[in-house]
């Protein structure tokens, strides 16, 4: 579900002004930004946390790795990835989950695990809408079939429907409610409108908010049902080409989706915080706070147009006007009868997990993943990622194979049912917590790796710079390397955004908000988080047209992109498996944090009410031993002289320090989310100081005083923990002949 997930942050990258790191540090500093010939040649002083002797194996083993990506074999695995619709606990996805565990037993890792999952899950039996006032219309509910795409003429393509609906039948008026957000509502009921016990109808909206706060606050509103269109000003002819002809959504393309309300606790809505092994205790569904209790369901502008140009009520107000060729009204006049039955029960999922264990710190945990659900064919979300994810393994196998082993063990995971709820991650995350804690050096997730050129990058202030200096070392095209046209791209849509060029700092969104398989390892275990993906026109996402045609037209053509997901993805995990002090910045993550203050007082007015001097004093502290710390660490790496117990001791700090951001009470209302830096809104975008933040934005300042004295003293507990590294280092030089 990546376009809710990282994209959901899309646009706060340049809005949030984040210049994290500048020129300076060795191997990113933007004057060398125009020197193309020489940037895909790695240059010659050390890689962050490796000595030179290490820096030079190192390059050689990315070297070797980065040749054996192929696009072909990429385009391959994206023909069987999307040859049938495969949504979670459907018997093609979990055919597929063997297929993969075969394979990865075949390239070589080390132990290949089916884990399976027993979840709550909502399955569609029947739809129906029909108009019955004042015209007669049967609303189709089917994607069309194209010649040119035999693809679109599978029987198994399923009819519309949203996933965790609740069945049910309802015959009212139906509402018009622009994006279904609070305000939305407001304004109908200012208009004389009372959306109680009607069908609202609303469109995807843009910017991108999850359909889960729509249905939730349609459940709120008291609405009798919930439709869910895709108006053509958001995806559809008022941008582009439509499918087949472009990359854009035709008339009858459907955005399916879950509405779960996983932003509360997500996966299983049966074992919220524990794992969902066979035999696991499960609460009663009743008690179930993720599952919505409204009926929704999803249809395609041809279906809502008969609907909206029937109607006779107010005119809406000018942002409210969609790109059908007709006035937009707020309702009036059409009545409509719809019914939606679900098969809802606990089915299993299936999560594949592979692992090469770390020949010298097997304790360390390197975790990567793409979840392997679709809502139909799943071109993009997720077998983009998915054959993108088999290239890298299959490389990574080739290696081991011929004798190498990791440093650090390396786990890769092919999830299940991350469509539903987060659910396959949630369950793996929730299942083996206690080691995550203890051993999870970072998660790189991949969800949907190419609709596009366009790289983003989405991760955790500490792993930024590192985003940057791999991207340096992956070959885009001959003598260009990842980093030059990820510039370029960052570039070109600054000018669209009417800014000026994006420095290095700027490349990285360490703004993170759910949506993806990363919520669990950062919100819940604390694991140093990534997640990477290409973008670019893409308006066929969760429907039938988001298939291997599209990629082959639209997307990737040459699966080019594919494979360089692979190389950037697979270079990245190995920077961190094979370095002798993990390569985390603290200096950057300490300015992060007061950048989000500072951001939580521009929306609020936090500053006015709350003194956060303490709270920016010990951010000031914290940032200055997190630059004094990295500064001592790589050092100590770059000697290539310290002892094994030095860069063990200077390891366990780095880890300690992401984890010492959980608090195990939870936010306030969610105690699933334990990270006190990082949240989702109800909407999955990023929300960060979570604990500050909500109170803030409620004008309850008893309430922010209280936390952001909370977040300091976790501050100043990083401040301690890095200091007393920095001391053990310090020692250690001095002791070194
Ligand atoms: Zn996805």
């Amino acid at each position: 579900m990546t376009r809710s997930a990282w994209k959901g942050t899309a646009g706060t990258l340049a809005a949030a002004g984040l210049l994290l790191f500048a020129a300076g540090r060795q191997g990113i500093s933007a004057q060398d930004a125009g020197a193309k010939a020489a940037a895909a040649v790695p240059a010659a002083a050390p890689l962050h946390g490796y000595s030179p002797a290490s820096s030079k194996a190192e390059r050689d083993l990315e070297k070797k790795f980065a040749a054996i990506p192929s696009s072909d074999r990429a385009r391959d695995w994206h023909r069987i990835f999307t040859a049938e619709p495969h949504p979670a606990a459907s018997p093609r996805n979990n055919e597929l989950a063997r297929i993969i565990a075969a394979e990865w037993k075949k390239q070589g890792w080390d132990e290949v695990t089916l884990r399976e999952y027993d979840v709550w899950h909502s399955a569609p039996k029947s739809a129906a809408l029909e108009m019955t006032a004042p015209s007669h219309y049967v609303a189709g509910l089917r994607e069309d079939a194209y010649d040119a795409d035999p693809d679109t003429k599978n029987p198994s393509i399923p009819s519309a429907y949203m996933g965790f609906s609740a069945s049910g039948e309802v015959t009212a008026p139906v509402i018009y409610a622009h994006s279904g957000n609070p305000e939305d509502y407001e304004l109908l009921k200012k208009n004389g409108i009372d959306p109680r016990g009607k069908i609202a109808m609303v469109r995807y909206s843009n910017p991108y908010s999850y359909r889960g706060f729509k249905a939730l606050t349609a459940q709120r509103m008291g609405v009798a049902a919930l439709i869910i269109y895709s108006d053509p000003a958001e995806d559809g002819y008022v941008k582009g080409k439509v499918f087949p002809d472009g990359p854009w959504g035709p008339e009858s393309h459907i955005q399916h989706g879950a509405i779960t309300y996983d932003f509360m606790v997500p996966g299983d809505p049966q074992t919220p915080g524990w794992a969902s092994v066979p035999g696991a205790r499960r609460i009663p569904i009743e008690e179930a706070v993720s599952v919505p209790k409204v009926i929704c369901l999803p249809i395609p502008w041809r279906d809502a147009k008969p609907l909206l140009e029937n109607m006779n009520g107010p005119e809406v107000p000018k942002d409210w006007q969609g790109g059908l060729p007709i006035k937009y009204r707020l309702g009036g006049a059409v009545e409509a009868h719809l019914k939606v039955e679900m098969e809802d029960g606990v089915k299993p999922y299936y999560v594949v997990d592979a692992r090469m264990i770390g020949a010298e710190l097997p304790d360390e945990w390197v975790v990567m993943g793409n979840h392997r659900d679709a809502w139909v064919f799943g071109g993009v979300d997720p077998s983009s990622g998915t054959a993108t994810m088999m290239e890298l393994t299959r490389a990574l196998g080739e290696l081991h194979k011929q004798g190498w082993r990791p440093k650090r063990t390396l786990i890769i995971n092919s999830w299940d049912g991350e469509e539903y709820g987060l659910t396959g991650s949630t369950e793996w995350g929730e299942q083996f917590a206690d080691e995550l804690r203890a051993k999870g050096v970072a998660y790189l997730n991949v969800d949907s790796s190419t609709s596009g050129p366009n790289l983003h990058a989405t991760g955790v202030p500490s792993l930024a710079p590192l985003l940057v200096e791999v991207s340096r070392a992956v070959e885009d095209s001959p003598g260009v390397s990842l980093y030059d046209s990820w510039k370029k791209s960052a570039a070109d849509r600054k000018k669209v955004d009417d800014e000026e060029e994006s420095p290095d700092g700027k490349l990285v969104n360490v703004e993170i908000g759910s949506g993806s398989d990363h919520t669990v390892f950062l919100n819940f275990d604390g694991v140093s988080s990534v997640g990477l993906g290409f973008s670019g026109p893409y308006g066929v996402y969760h429907s039938a047209y988001d298939n291997f045609y599209w990629m082959n037209h639209f997307g990737d053509p040459g699966y080019h992109y594919h494979a360089l997901m692979s190389r950037y993805w697979g270079q990245l995990a190995l920077r961190l498996s094979q370095a002798d002090v993990l390569p985390f910045d603290f200096g950057i993550y300490g300015a992060a944090l007061r950048e989000f203050v500072k951001q939580v007082d521009k929306r609020t007015g936090l500053a006015a009410h709350v003194d956060v001097a303490p709270l920016l004093a010990a951010i000031g502290q914290l940032e200055a031993a997190g630059r004094a710390f990295t500064e001592q660490a790589a050092a100590a790496a770059a000697s290539g002289r310290a002892d094994a117990a030095t860069l063990a001791a200077v390891n366990r700090a780095s880890l300690a320090y992401e984890r010492n951001w959980l608090d195990q009470a939870g936010i306030p209302g969610r105690p699933w989310f334990k990270h006190l830096i990082y949240a989702c809104r109800y909407t999955y975008a990023h929300l960060e100081l979570p604990r500050l933040a909500e109170p803030a934005e409620a004008a309850d300042w008893p309430a922010a005083k209280v936390q952001a004295d909370r977040i300091r003293q976790a501050v100043a507990a990083n401040t301690a923990l890095l200091t007393q590294a920095s001391a053990t280092l310090k020692s250690a030089a001095g002791s070194r002949p």
